[in-house]
């Protein structure tokens, strides 16, 4: 895989850094984008630009793709110039966006009828994780095509696990973000708490991140209600989205209906938003 010319598309807040990661580990890289602008800070580090999903797969040999949503990755596949229009044979395509289990597992009967192999693999991180190489990927497909694109996703995260066949990526990250949706909520509602009965937020953080509790994602996040900073590194709408997809794969816990309902509430407000901005609809 070390000599693969490798295609990306999809250049957003994740898409940029671990495209970027993969040209310092010195693979070639060819990138799509629907916005071409974004297209020219990867172009001036040494990247390949193509016209459409379509001349990429042409030109290349293992597709990796980070967009938003199902509805992107129905785009960039069944679109007029999408990659299914190419009639390409013996590609791996790699899936790292977000999306349902249903939309991977129909992908991937697609490409196996063209005589292409799917992998879902979406990941766990944020934007610094992408920058730094040091993402968790879950991966769903054949086990020998992982083996084949493991050394690539290697040089993107610190662990990369297969954990069934296609779409079960996509089941465990839908896992792991409904885990992350009440990380995000139970912050925000101890630190309304303890301001409503006079404890300042600075107080408890300092005591949560010194207790067992404390957390990287308790750090970052606690960090960013204190400098009143909502910028978003993992966007609110994406969270909507994902609860949206889980429920639908049949979330219906307690804590995962609550969390449901909080932030598809939030998500007309705050979308464009961190995650953490949450914290404002509970105030
Ligand atoms: P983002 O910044 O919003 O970027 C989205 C990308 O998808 C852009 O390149 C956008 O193209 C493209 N796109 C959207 N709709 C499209 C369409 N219909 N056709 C073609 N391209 C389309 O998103 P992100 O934060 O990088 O997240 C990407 C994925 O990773 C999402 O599934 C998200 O849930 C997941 N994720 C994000 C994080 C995070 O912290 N940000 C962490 C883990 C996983 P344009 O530039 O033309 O809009």
């Amino acid at each position: 895989m070390n000599n693969s010319k490798i295609g990306w598309i999809g250049l957003g807040k994740m898409g940029i850094p671990m495209s970027g990661q993969l040209l310092k580990a010195g693979f070639s890289i060819t990138v799509f984008n629907r916005s071409k602008e974004k297209e020219q800070d990867l172009k001036a580090l040494g990247a390949g630009i193509a016209d459409t999903p379509a001349d990429l797969i042409q030109q290349t040999d293992l597709i990796i793709i980070m967009v938003s949503d199902d509805k992107a990755i129905d785009a960039i596949f069944k679109g007029d110039q999408g990659i299914l229009s190419a009639g390409a044979i013996n590609k791996i395509i790699i899936n790292m966006s977000t999306v349902s289990p249903a939309i991977s597992r129909e992908i991937a009967d697609l490409c196996k009828k063209q005589g292409n192999y799917y992998l879902d693999a979406p990941v766990s991180g944020s934007v610094k994780q992408a920058e730094e190489g040091q993402l968790v990927i879950m991966v769903g497909g054949d086990d020998e095509i992982f083996h084949n694109a493991k050394p690539v996703l290697e040089k993107l995260g610190k662990l990369t696990l297969r954990v069934g066949e296609n779409g079960a990526g996509n089941t465990a990250k839908l896992a792991v973000n409904t885990l992350l949706a009440f990380h995000a909520q139970g912050l925000a509602e101890a630190i309304v708490f303890a301001n409503k009965n006079g404890i300042s937020t600075d107080d408890l953080l300092t005591i949560v991140n010194n207790s067992a509790l404390g957390n990287v994602f308790g750090k970052i996040k606690g960090e960013a209600i204190m400098n009143d900073n909502y910028q978003p590194a993992f966007a609110l709408k994406h969270i909507a989205k994902d609860l949206r997809l889980a429920k639908a794969e049949g979330l219906d816990t307690p804590l995962g209906k609550t969390v449901f309902q909080t932030f598809q509430e939030a998500e007309s407000a705050f979308g464009e938003q961190d995650i953490i901005s949450v914290i404002k609809q509970i105030r």
